[in-house]
């Protein structure tokens, strides 16, 4: 098959010939259709603090087709439209008998070098992994399925209810994605904070009551301008250096801050105020059980579309080149992998 790998950090990715993988016992090989890029293979890439060995396959946000079901696997058929989650588990310990897969002591991520992932023509993973579509949903927003239990999972570890208030700092995928949801869930007023005037504008159209450049606005005074006091959470969706003081800064006393953003870096915040302001702050990476089947039945219910992030597609052999662009600033929000 084809697939586009990672050769070294900074170097551009290649598309190159790979032996097909075929499905073992217990395991389930998906004919990729959708595949977005995501923040965090860009971070994976560049970094030289994460160590992905040369011929990597990256990508995890995707969907496809059941091409191949080893032996034992049942639930399953050749030609079932699916999408497929980022972790792979072992299905056999106690977490995972109890259906909790995401705490498997043995999961191991999709598309970092552990796990070939979804830049390729076919990938190879376990039925606890794979969730099928409904009828009727595109290809593409069944890719979109993996960021959106992302934000999903980050709305319940903030605690959202209906009527509270939050900052959503950085428009990129994940930002919107939270965006999407905080709206969803009742929240009364949203404030995104973003540096690139294109996302600003996106985010107002999907639903955002104000969006300020961080550099001119506080985004915590446009939302005591809006609500009459600071925002409720504030949700990090940038993962740079310095985002976690920020959000700190930016939330109020007994406040909430939940961190999305990705960073591999030494990130120093000021514990003292956040010790001062009593804030609750958590981390948001995994997913609950549940968790996977609520977000396809929201976006199958269509009460969320996905589709205006969608903002470019790109076939595999445009990929290398689309996920260089990606390291500059840019416009652009979800770019697609298409098959
Ligand atoms: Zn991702
Ligand atoms: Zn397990």
């Amino acid at each position: 098959m084809r697939a586009c790998i990672f050769r070294a950090t900074g170097a551009p990715l290649e598309v190159v010939e790979v032996p097909d993988p075929q499905a073992e016992a217990g395991e389930v090989v998906v004919r990729v259709k959708n595949c977005g890029i995501c923040g965090s293979d860009l971070h994976a890439a560049a970094s030289r603090s994460v160590k992905m060995p040369s011929g990597t396959i990256m990508g995890h946000e995707f969907a496809g087709v059941v091409e191949q079901v080893g032996e034992g696997v049942n639930g399953f058929a050749r030609g079932d439209a699916v999408a497929v989650m980022s972790y792979l588990a072992c299905g056999e310990c106690e977490m995972c008998s109890a259906g909790l897969g995401v705490k498997c002591a043995r999961m191991r991520l999709v598309g970092f070098g552990d796990v070939p992932g979804a830049y390729a023509e076919l990938m190879k993973t376990r039925p606890g992994s794979v969730f099928k579509l409904p009828q009727g949903m595109s290809f593409r927003a069944g890719a979109t399925v993996e960021p959106l239990v992302v934000g999903l999972h980050g709305l319940r570890r903030a605690r959202f209810q209906a009527g509270e208030t939050c900052v959503i700092m950085g428009a990129g995928p994940i930002g919107l994605m939270m965006l999407l949801w905080a709206r969803f869930a009742g929240a009364r007023a949203i404030v995104i904070s973003e540096l690139v005037l294109e996302r600003r504008e996106r985010a107002l159209k999907l639903g955002a009551d104000a969006a300020v450049d961080p550099r001119m606005h506080n985004p915590a005074v446009a939302m005591n301008r809006l609500s009459g006091a600071g925002p409720d959470v504030v949700f990090e969706c940038i993962g740079a250096p310095g985002s976690l003081a920020e959000a700190i800064a930016y939330a109020q006393r007994g406040g909430r801050v939940t961190v999305l953003g990705v960073s591999m870096e030494d990130d120093g915040f000021p514990p003292g105020l956040a010790m001062t302001k009593e804030l609750d702050l958590h981390f948001s990476l995994g997913l609950e059980p549940g968790e996977v089947e609520t977000a396809i039945a929201v976006l199958g219910s269509g009460r969320i579309s996905t589709d205006p992030m969608i903002t470019h597609t790109v076939g595999l052999d445009g990929l290398p080149a689309a996920f260089a662009a990606l390291r500059q600033p840019t416009n652009q929000t979800k770019v697609m992998l298409e098959f």
